[in-house]
């Protein structure tokens, strides 16, 4: 694979993330989305279903996970998140063995990278300012919304 379709692959997955938390926040969900990709072709994409299904394990890496249904490995793929993972699925991560994660932003929610990185997970933060102003939006509009989902 050239260097230049590795990063229009790349752009392709982020971007289907980044579609997937717009999707959520048009249905006046909690706007995170994720997607996982491998060898740069998207497997799946899935967004935060907190308010859409009344499902608080639902993030968006989760759901973009189980959207993508049984893998035999996952030591092959890349998980696309437009936020920092929290506890919850970073432990998924862990858990999988995901390789590595590239994160639309960090900003607004710092996650859980020390532990990724202790587990050997290369993180990638693109630090996309759409991601930000999306969160900082909806953290402002949904502030009730927002601190349920990160339980705080
Ligand atoms: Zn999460």
């Amino acid at each position: 694979m050239s260097q230049q379709t590795a990063e229009t692959s790349t752009d392709t997955a982020f971007e289907a993330a980044y579609e997937a938390a717009r999707k959520s926040l048009a249905e006046g969900g909690v706007p995170i989305g994720a997607a996982l990709a491998r060898n740069g072709q998207v497997i799946a994409s899935g967004h935060n279903e907190r308010v859409q299904h009344g499902d608080p394990i639902a993030h968006g890496e989760m759901s973009a996970l189980r959207a993508a249904g049984r893998q035999k490995s996952y030591r092959d793929t890349t998980l696309y998140t437009t936020l920092a993972p929290c506890a919850m699925c970073t432990g998924t991560i862990i858990q999988f063995k995901i390789p590595r994660v590239v994160v639309g932003e960090a900003r607004t929610f710092d996650g859980e990278f020390d532990l990724l990185r202790s587990r050997g997970v290369e993180v990638v933060v693109l630090d996309d300012q759409r991601c930000v102003d999306m969160m900082r939006s909806f953290q402002e509009e949904h502030a009730e919304l927002w601190a349920e989902d990160i339980a705080e």
